[in-house]
């Protein structure tokens, strides 16, 4: 029996010692086992260790050296052997997941957005360094045009 990575509650055995060799359990129809959940691509056990990562990496936030101690120090066991979710823990990694992917999406608009806000000042032209704003003007257009995003100074002022 192992223990829920976060909650510490038991968790049913995924896996089994059969003549010296590691044999995986059947999932069964125990919702703790269902670690696949999470639309991660290609099969069913590599779903099972992205999700391993996913949680260390992203969830619980260990850094990529602590990551690849502990990823390193399991030896020939893979992730999804050593770290079990009870189902109450999987439904709130699901929900992570799900947000997760969603501020994805939305970061992905902002720099859509921010890419649209430097085409147009490569598409445009003006009066350059004309009037009392005229230097700055022209310097924050040229930065943005030398490829440092100051997007956002120009958005807060
Ligand atoms: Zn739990």
């Amino acid at each position: 029996m192992s223990s829920c990575i976060f909650c510490a509650s038991p968790c049913p055995p995924k896996f089994d010692f059969v003549g010296g060799q590691i044999r995986k359990l059947s999932s069964g129809t125990h919702k703790n086992s269902s670690a696949n959940s999470l639309s991660f691509k290609g099969d069913g056990v590599i779903a099972q260790q992205l999700q391993v990562i996913f949680i260390l990496k992203d969830i619980l936030k260990i850094g990529q050296d602590k990551l690849c101690e502990f990823l390193g120090s399991s030896g020939k066991l893979h992730p999804e052997y050593w770290i079990s979710v009870c189902s109450s823990c999987q439904d709130a990694v699901e929900l992570f997941y799900k947000t997760f992917k969603e501020v994805a999406r939305l970061e992905n608009k902002l720099n859509e957005y921010s890419y649209e806000f430097k085409r147009r000042i490569q598409n445009s032209k003006g009066d350059e360094g004309i009037g009392p704003t005229g230097m700055l003007w022209e310097a924050i257009r040229n930065e943005v045009l030398n490829g440092n995003q100051i997007i956002n100074v120009i958005i807060m002022i």
